[in-house]
Order: structure tokens, then C-alpha cells, then sequence
């Protein structure tokens, strides 16, 4: 078994950081990926309002109904569209917590782990607060509840 360590030993050159450094302005890439994910969320934010707003208007005040069979779906759909604001709104408390998370300088660290969450899974799934191996775990864990 040949493993390629002398390419790796080459790399990783070990710095003396000295321990006052100022803080530097260039950011890394993880920093500026984080700067275009809060972009993204701040836009998301904006359309999901304005989709719950006009879902909001869409919703008919009164209905008359003619029979018992035309008020059952009717009641169907108001209860859909409910559920769907709700949804919405579970998904603009997330956005406002990555948002939060990002200007605390918390975000894209595990819950769970306390790892950082890697960048391409941030940037599918800004609003996540576990990285993909706690998240698994957990879902595994709640499929095992549901038998
Ligand atoms: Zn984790």
C-alpha cells in the first residue's frame, strides 16, 4: 500500500502566527460564500413575504356553498392554504435566524457538533443548522420513532 504523504507533508507548512494580528480585511472564501448566501436569504426573504402576502388576499372571505360535498374540498383548500402560510412562516423565523446567525458570526456551525458546515451544503440549504452527518444521525433517529 503506497499513500501519497509526501504531497500532503509539502503542504502543510507549519506558521508561526504571531499572536497580535490585526484583523485583516481580505476575506476567505468560506467568508465571502457566506456573504453571497445572506444575499440569497435576504432576497428569499423578501419573495416568500410577498408570496404570503398574496396568498393572504387570495383567500376568500365568504363562500356560499351549495352543498355538503362543495364545502368539504372548500374546507380542504382553506385548511392547505393555512397550513402553507404556516409553512411560510416557519421558513421566514429560519431565514431571520440565519441572518442572525451570520451578523453574530455563528452561522454555518453545527448545532450539534460544533463543526463547521460545509460550504456546498450551506449553500443548498442556508437555513440548516446541523452539518449532513448530525442531520442524518437525526433523521434516522426520528424514522426509528415513527415505527
Ligand atoms: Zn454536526
Amino acid at each position: 500500500m503506497k499513500i501519497k504523504i509526501t504531497k500532503i507533508k509539502s503542504k502543510k507548512v507549519v506558521t508561526k502566527t504571531p499572536k497580535k494580528t490585526k484583523k485583516k480585511k481580505i476575506l476567505t472564501f468560506r467568508e465571502k460564500k457566506i456573504g453571497e448566501i445572506k444575499k440569497k436569504l435576504i432576497a428569499q426573504r423578501k419573495s416568500l413575504l410577498a408570496e404570503a402576502i398574496a396568498a393572504l388576499n387570495e383567500l376568500p372571505e365568504k363562500t356560499v356553498f351549495p352543498d355538503l360535498g362543495d364545502q368539504a374540498s372548500a374546507e380542504i383548500d382553506r385548511n392547505f392554504m393555512l397550513r402553507l402560510r404556516g409553512r411560510e412562516r416557519k421558513l421566514l423565523k429560519k431565514i431571520d435566524e440565519a441572518l442572525d446567525r451570520i451578523d453574530h458570526g455563528t452561522f454555518g456551525i453545527c448545532d450539534k457538533c460544533g463543526q463547521e458546515i460545509d460550504i456546498r451544503r450551506l449553500e443548498a440549504r442556508p437555513v440548516t443548522t446541523m452539518c449532513i452527518e448530525c442531520k442524518t444521525l437525526q433523521e434516522e433517529e426520528e424514522k426509528l420513532m415513527e415505527v
